[in-house]
């Protein structure tokens, strides 16, 4: 029997990997521009973590986690569990290494895989990748509206002008929490036709019900009395100066956004902003991007009180929506019989930096031709008579132009 990759898992092929290395480069060139440097924490962590930093009312901590014992039952047993998300890992590096030491704010962005136990279809993987950013100590708008450019900014390097970045505020402690006892009063009556995950919501983390995908539970915020209390203005006069100072950050740099009260995301930790971006062209999985607010969270993981803000995009949705299969063509192919001359010409070649490839099998001049019409920019070739007058033939295969070189410093 053949052994397959595990299901929600996927090979990256070589003819995939032209784009990805786009995405990464991308990611680097912007986020680095903008001052965020970048920080590569482990794979796994305590489960600890992950609980506490991302919070048990979520989906990801009751259900997705991958979750291990090691070292045996009667020795020091720990749980660890694979990441499935970044931010726990970085606030955890963040005070473990003293980075606020740095003078603030500091910036940081990741590439990354992640792990989550989720039911796999398009767009939704167990090992999938996130490129992201966390800014550490800054609170005021600018830092929000700084963040939510990045990501902007980024999706526009690779062309993905086309996205609507939606937004809210959830507060601050104080009118959260007016905001979620009334949530919870205008629920009550529907509590028991609700799905038993808003159930525990319910006690647990009431504005997270807002976020469920439950058709019935969906149907309750629909009615009349329950979308007016949701859709009613809590926010208290810091927090929507907040808001409407990010707005006019965000309307001046023309970035299309649109409020949306029902935008809760994931995190139990997230306060004030909260913001996702999406695409049309991604059917049901369309957020590409999702971030927001934490400043309780490096506090609750035992460092000092620090605002933080971030976001975390799905590499393979950003790669499905830009969907450019074609691999990296090689900049030239060796086109010629004499294998001995081909070995170091191509090695020359690549030594200053060329993609070069050749034939290993004698093939003949025109199946050689063929293959390099496909898989390169231009054949070159050296045949008996370049070989005997020193010189290369050089063809463009896109306009089938040909033309004589003698040194090949001249390419
Ligand atoms: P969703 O509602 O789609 O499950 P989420 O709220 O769980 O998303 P986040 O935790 O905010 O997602 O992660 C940020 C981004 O990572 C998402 O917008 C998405 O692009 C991507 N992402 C999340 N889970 C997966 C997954 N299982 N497979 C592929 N990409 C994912
Ligand atoms: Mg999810």
């Amino acid at each position: 029997m053949t052994i397959k990759a595990q299901r929600g898992t996927k090979d990256i092929l070589p003819e995939e990997s032209a784009t990805w290395q786009m995405i990464r480069e991308n990611a680097q060139k912007v986020f680095q521009n903008a001052g965020f440097g970048e920080i590569s924490t482990p794979v796994f962590e305590a489960t600890e973590l992950f609980n506490r930093g991302v919070g048990d009312s979520t989906d990801i901590v009751n259900k997705e986690m991958y979750t291990f014992c090691v070292g045996g039952a009667d020795k020091n047993s720990s749980s660890i569990t694979l990441r499935p998300e970044n931010t726990a890992g970085v606030v955890r590096a963040y005070i473990e290494h003293n980075l606020n030491r740095i003078s603030p704010p500091q910036k940081f962005w990741y590439f990354a895989p992640m792990f989550r136990y989720e039911r796999p279809q398009a767009g939704r993987q167990r090992q999938f990748h996130q490129v992201g950013v966390e800014m550490f100590g800054a609170s005021e708008p600018i830092a929000d509206a700084e963040v939510i450019l990045t990501a902007v900014e980024f999706l526009n390097s690779l062309g993905l002008n086309d996205l609507t970045v939606e937004l809210n505020t959830l507060g601050c402690k104080n009118c959260k929490n007016a905001y979620r006892e009334a949530i919870k009063e205008v629920i009550k009556p529907y509590l028991d036709e609700m799905c038993d995950d808003c159930k525990m919501r319910y006690e647990k983390n009431p504005l997270r019900m807002l976020d469920c995908k439950n058709d019935t539970c969906q149907k309750i915020f629909e009615k009349e009395e329950v979308k007016k209390v949701i859709l009613k203005d809590y926010i208290c006069d810091d927090c929507r100066e907040h808001f409407e100072t990010l707005t006019g950050y965000l309307n001046s740099l023309n970035i299309n956004y649109k409020i949306n009260k029902m935008l809760v995301r994931g995190l139990d930790y997230y306060n004030r902003t909260v913001f996702e971006i999406k695409s049309e062209n991604l059917g049901s999985q369309s957020a590409v991007c999702g971030g927001g607010r934490y400043d309780g969270l490096v506090e609750m993981l035992g460092g000092q009180p620090t605002p933080a803000i971030g976001f975390a995009m799905g590499v393979e949705r950003l790669y499905a929506i830009i969907n450019k299969k074609d691999p990296e063509k090689l900049d030239y192919y060796i086109v010629s019989t004499n294998t001995s001359e081909t070995i170091k010409l191509a090695r020359s070649l690549r030594n200053k930096n060329k993609k070069v490839d050749y034939d290993f099998q004698g093939k003949k001049f025109s199946k050689q031709l063929e293959k390099a019409s496909k898989v390169a920019n231009f054949a070159l070739i050296l045949g008996d008579d370049e070989i005997e007058q020193k010189f290369y033939s050089i063809k463009n295969l896109t306009t089938g132009e040909q033309v004589k070189v003698f040194n090949i410093d001249e390419l």
